[in-house]
């Protein structure tokens, strides 16, 4: 079968077989790597190779923290006003697209000032606004965006180039392709789709930036804290640090983030080709801002969503349902997902409206 759940989503296989059969004896210790002191040295060499590969394979300066935290990326993204809101300027530029830039924008302006620099609103979150339509405030604390919006799969294909930190949600498209660390203030993504189980978010972070704290943060978001204390000021989220550890590995031996990005434009162009050639699909969003990684998709007659998610289920092509707030279909192509799974949902599909349309 095959698993396009927008999250949490499918993991490699090879990584659910060797966890399986470490599960309880892992590397001849006669217990599982659940039950170990996070403070052990075998734990320490976990948790060190993990961030080390994730160095690797995003080329991560040397001047920035990785951070392996408790909880996903919603902890993070309101981490983000409380970690950036306390050395000056309390205002903030925050692009406006979809359902997860909402909520981001909502935490912050808890704390300070959110200036909209651009939304999508007007057309209904179906495309990323262009920079020539920004409006920058000149002394933001920091400029926020969400690269990848899970929801409505929509997807940035540019970085955007501001003078204040930029800080990115790339809770949906990290390890999807190579991005440019160094153009990034803060990068955090919730581990449940491209790397790990969920549970633990990943926060990429430049340390000049790691004073800017407001003094009454609590300690638990605080990543200076964090990074003082590796990642364990308290007791980190072990198994899902080391499950990630082995999608690291995975990753290095499929090719890194270069061979994911040929992979997962392959993959995702598949499917919006399928559905541009169709009448009986459409997909709601513009061409230049399509997701690699979510596809929504809709039926040209919604009475016929039931009878499509009841017989792809029986034709082994789970979690095609789209968000509730969107309706229709997505089907999310995150690294896991083979290209066979994007072969055998194109031959439903196609099936489908032979039968059906
Ligand atoms: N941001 C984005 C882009 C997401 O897709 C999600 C979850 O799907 C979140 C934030 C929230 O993540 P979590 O459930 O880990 O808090």
């Amino acid at each position: 079968k095959f698993n396009f759940c927008a999250g949490p989503a499918a993991l490699p296989e090879p990584v659910l077989r060797q966890a399986q059969e470490e599960l309880l004896d892992w590397g001849g210790r006669g217990c599982s790597v659940m039950e170990v002191s996070h403070r052990s040295p075998e734990f320490t060499e976990v948790a060190e190779t993990a961030e080390q590969d994730l160095r690797d394979l995003l080329q991560v300066p040397d001047n920035y923290k990785v951070l392996f935290l408790q909880g996903g990326a919603t902890a993070q993204f309101s981490a983000v006003p409380w970690n950036l809101f306390g050395a000056g300027s309390q205002v903030a530029d925050y692009i406006y697209t979809g359902q997860w830039a909402k909520k981001a924008i909502a935490e912050a302006q808890r704390y300070g000032r959110v200036n909209i620099v651009a939304s999508s609103e007007d057309r209904n979150f179906t495309y990323a606004p262009g920079p020539d339509s920004w409006r920058q405030t000149g002394d933001a604390a920091y400029f926020h965006y969400t690269p990848n919006e899970t929801i409505g799969g929509v997807e940035f294909d540019y970085v955007p180039e501001v003078s204040c930190p930029l800080v990115a949600d790339m809770s949906s498209n990290i390890l999807s392709q190579p991005v440019p660390v160094e153009k990034f203030g803060v990068i955090y993504a919730g581990a449940q789709k491209n790397i790990g189980p969920s549970g633990i978010a990943v926060v990429i972070v430049r340390d000049d930036l790691l004073d800017r704290a407001r003094e009454d943060i609590p300690r638990s978001l605080s990543w200076n804290v964090a990074a003082d204390a590796g990642s364990m000021d308290n007791t980190p989220a072990t198994f899902a640090w080391y499950l990630s550890g082995l999608v690291f590995k995975w990753l290095k031996a499929q090719g890194g983030v270069g061979a994911m990005e040929a992979l997962s434009a392959r993959k995702s162009s598949m499917l919006y080709d399928f559905i541009d050639n169709s009448d009986f699909y459409s997909s709601p969003v513009e061409p230049g801002s399509r997701s690699r990684m979510n596809v929504p998709f809709v039926l040209a007659d919604d009475r016929l969503d039931g009878a499509f998610l009841q017989q792809s289920e029986e034709a082994g092509l789970l979690n095609l349902k789209g968000h509730r707030s969107v309706g229709g279909m997505r089907a999310s192509l995150y690294n896991a997902v083979p290209v066979e799974a994007v072969q055998a949902l194109v031959d439903f599909m196609a099936d489908f409206e032979r039968r059906m349309g």
